[in-house]
């Protein structure tokens, strides 16, 4: 396995992973998830594959904002069970460990 790159245009390909859409390669194809790993910060990588080239690159999931955490905080507080905030309805928060985690994005998004 080589080095794992880069992206540039981070912001673009986050919305369009949140959205579950296709993401362009760098390198021409489109970027096939990996895997998700979380990190002891809070945020979490993402690792894609490039479909064309097999070139690996590397996209940082950021942290929970205080404002997704409050909106996770107040649907607990109603009593329902929270989506993701940024995967939306498609994407549960599940239990791991004493955090609410969304799978796709590797990120805790509150604390039990
Ligand atoms: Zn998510």
């Amino acid at each position: 396995m080589g080095d794992v790159l880069q992206v540039d245009n981070k912001k673009q390909l986050l919305k369009q992973y949140y959205a579950a859409q296709r993401m362009d390669s760098p390198n021409g194809g489109y970027l096939m998830l990996l895997g998700i790993r979380s990190g002891e910060d809070g945020n979490a990588v993402g690792i894609f594959e490039c479909s064309s080239s097999s070139l690996r690159y590397e996209l940082v999931i950021p942290k929970a904002t205080r404002t997704e955490r409050k909106k996770v905080r107040d649907v607990i507080g109603a009593g329902d069970d929270p989506d993701c905030p940024r995967h939306g309805p498609s994407a549960r928060l599940i239990r791991v460990g004493r955090n609410l985690v969304c799978t796709d994005c590797g990120v805790a998004y509150a604390r039990t």
